[in-house]
């Protein structure tokens, strides 16, 4: 058994940058046909289908789905990759960015999952696959709408697992530590503060968005078809420090 995507649909939302386009190309090379969802798209992604969606707004994830259904037919993969992050002490914390956070991070991926069900139970076979991250675990000062979104996020994949998987439909969530992208403001930090951050991980390298990928093909392909309801770690060892 190799991972080989030929001749299946997969959609990866926030698929424009960072951690997404990663994907993209990654599920692009292993022979998928890919749609990527974005706001907005800088620049095209060769071979890739690319729909502009808000993940935060029902019709927008509604229509896209349908496209995606009426152009290829099936919907094998969906990665709820898109998020924002939010930082701040809840004191000052603004009450929209709150909401804003979790209209991303935790609608946006109960929106897109919601869509692509009715799908993957004709197909009798689906993976629902769901962007986490250690912060959903590990506490940090000002990470109290992130990591609550993200939290939320492990607990609606432990559901859905429990709900889909009579239609052997998986769902799953990946943890990654950190990824310097656009997200986390990487460029703009002190040198002191990003090798403080490095010590935090047993690796002692960044993370890529291609670890990122190795990950999550595994999930989407066969070899993980007994796994589900799992939060999985791709952090280079965040949680062992
Ligand atoms: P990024 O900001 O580089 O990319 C996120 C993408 O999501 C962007 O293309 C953005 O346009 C898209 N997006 C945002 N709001 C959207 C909306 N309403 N509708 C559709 N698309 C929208 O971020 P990234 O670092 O690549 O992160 C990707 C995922 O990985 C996120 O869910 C993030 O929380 C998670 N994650 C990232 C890190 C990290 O260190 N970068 C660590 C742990 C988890």
């Amino acid at each position: 058994m190799l991972i080989d995507f030929a001749g299946q649909v997969v959609i990866v939302s926030g698929g424009g940058r960072g951690i997404g386009r990663g994907l993209v190309e990654r599920f692009h090379a292993e022979n998928a046909t890919v749609v990527a969802l974005d706001l907005d798209f800088a620049e095209p992604i060769d071979g890739v289908r690319t729909i502009r969606c808000d993940v935060t707004d029902t019709g927008s994830v509604n229509d896209a789905i349908a496209a995606v259904e009426q152009e290829f037919g099936r919907i094998d993969v969906l990665v709820n990759n898109a998020g924002i992050n939010v930082e701040g002490a809840v004191e000052s914390l603004d009450p929209e960015r709150w909401r804003a956070c979790f209209d991303v991070n935790v609608f946006g991926v109960f929106a897109l999952s919601r869509a692509v069900i009715p799908a993957m139970k004709r197909a009798g076979r689906g993976r629902i696959i769901n962007a986490a991250s250690f912060a959903a675990i590990i506490p940090s000062v000002g990470a109290a709408a992130y990591g609550a979104s993200k939290a939320a996020v492990v607990q609606f994949t432990r559901v859905l697992a429990s709900e889909l998987g009579p239609w052997n439909i998986t769902v799953n969530a990946y943890a990654p530590g950190m990824i310097p992208t656009a997200m986390n403001g990487f460029a703009d930090m002190a040198v002191d503060r990003q090798e403080r951050l490095l010590d935090t991980l047993s690796l002692r390298r960044w993370e890529r968005p291609e670890d990122v990928a190795d990950l999550v093909c595994f999930l989407a392909s066969d070899y993980a078809g007994y796994i589900t309801g799992a939060l999985v770690d791709v952090s280079g060892g965040k949680f062992a420090t």
